[in-house]
């Protein structure tokens, strides 16, 4: 390590500096391809602080010059874009039947998307193996590929802590368990931050950086997984709430006489709205479910009768769980993620009924309910989104040394 040879600064200093080096980052992300005089103009710094900062972001090959000029009044600029072509971040989902990896460049291109199976009911143990074995395969690549690895954030669906600790994870199966220490000593160490997360929140940060509704300030995005779990972006941020716990709209009740639900109550959102209520079961075999769904998708197209009143039901139950989030916290997009993507054309239009019906501000405040566009792997997405979301609060990676 290369310590500076002038003296300690203020600590605010190095802030300061980190805080514009990640503001510069940022609108080159969102702006680019975008010279050094777009900068200063759209974020206010002085030219020769941004002409600094931008020599100290190609150093470390977050931005390059495309050599491109734009022919303006004056002289012609030299035109920036992201490089990042020696970093990776990923991401993992781990579900009920599945772990889901995927591997982006700085603008969120996938690198990689890979899923394999996995069965709930595996130990904690267990499963660490299972997921550092993906992880160490998706590693070896980026390693091939020459990136270095900015850090892995793993999306389960539980109650997760503000610390990563996985409280509860009635589906897996798993309470108590430090899924990010136990990851980091499978993979001996590895170098990179390991953050863990709730799969709707992290969904939801995939939805807000990649989406549909990209940069959306207010957005909830539901999983249709096997529980209906929300993430709240609100103002621009994700909402964790005092212990990481917000979002379990899966168990709001919706009737107190309805079907009997996994939690032990009786009509959660997740027993009338969720898959199993679409299958007509309460406990579908995880392994089952998407070629039952897929059979379900074709007796609606085929008109089946029963099948369609099903997902009217199902659609009308879905929307007033959802007429809640548009009165508690007005958002302009509530994306419906999983399960609910294939099912989309059929529960749409109930729901959005349900939730006009419902909801007491005009038009349901302007909330418009919309399928993800992300396909199965959102949350594993938003686990790539939330590394790179730290590069813009200000965690850059260390100058690369050229070998050139
Ligand atoms: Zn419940």
């Amino acid at each position: 390590m290369i310590t500076s040879t002038t003296g300690p600064q203020p600590a605010d200093f190095a802030d300061v500096r980190a805080t514009n080096l990640a503001v510069v980052l940022r609108f080159v992300r969102e702006h680019a391809p975008c010279s050094r005089a777009d900068i200063a103009a759209g974020t206010g710094l002085n030219k020769a602080t941004v002409s600094s900062l931008v020599a100290d972001l190609i150093d470390r090959r977050l931005v390059r010059e495309t050599g491109l000029t734009e022919n303006r009044v004056g002289r012609p600029a030299t035109m920036l874009v992201l490089d990042g072509s020696p970093y990776a971040a990923i991401g993992v989902e781990i579900n009920v039947d599945y772990v889901s990896a995927v591997a982006t460049d700085l603008a969120g291109e996938r690198l990689l998307a890979w899923r394999r199976s996995f069965s709930a009911g595996e130990s904690v143990n267990q499963g660490v193996a299972n997921v550092a074995a993906v992880v160490r395969r998706v590693v070896n690549r980026m390693a091939k590929e020459e990136r270095q690895v900015l850090g892995l954030a793993v999306a389960v669906p539980g109650l997760i802590d503000v610390n990563g600790t996985v409280r509860i994870a009635p589906n897996l199966g798993w309470r108590d368990a430090d899924l990010g220490g136990d990851l980091a000593k499978a993979l001996r160490d590895p170098g990179f931050a390991i953050q863990v997360d709730n799969d709707a929140n992290l969904a939801a940060l995939a939805e807000q950086r990649f989406g549909a509704g990209a940069g959306a300030s207010d957005l909830v995005y539901l999983t249709g997984q096997m529980g209906v779990g929300a993430g709240v972006i609100l103002d621009g941020r994700l909402r964790r709430g005092r212990l990481g716990y917000s979002g379990e709209l899966g168990h709001v009740q919706l009737d107190p006489e309805g079907p009997a639900c996994r939690c032990g109550r009786r009509g959660c959102l997740e027993a009338m709205a969720g898959v199993g209520a679409v299958l007509r079961r309460a406990d579908p075999s995880p392994a089952e479910i998407e070629i039952e769904l897929e059979e379900v998708v074709r007796s609606a197209r085929a008109g089946d009768a029963a099948t369609l009143s099903t997902l009217g039901a199902v659609g009308a139950a879905l929307g007033r769980g959802v007429s809640i989030i548009a009165n508690l916290l007005n958002p302009q997009l509530i994306v419906l993620g999983g399960y609910y993507v294939p099912l989309a054309p059929w529960l749409l239009p109930p729901a959005r009924a349900a939730v006009l019906d419902a909801a007491i501000a005009p038009q349901a405040g302007g909330c418009e309910v919309v399928a993800s566009t992300l396909g199965h792997d959102a949350a594993a997405l938003g686990g790539a989104a939330r590394v790179l979301d730290s590069l813009d609060s200000g965690r850059l990676p260390g100058g690369i040394s050229r070998t050139s």
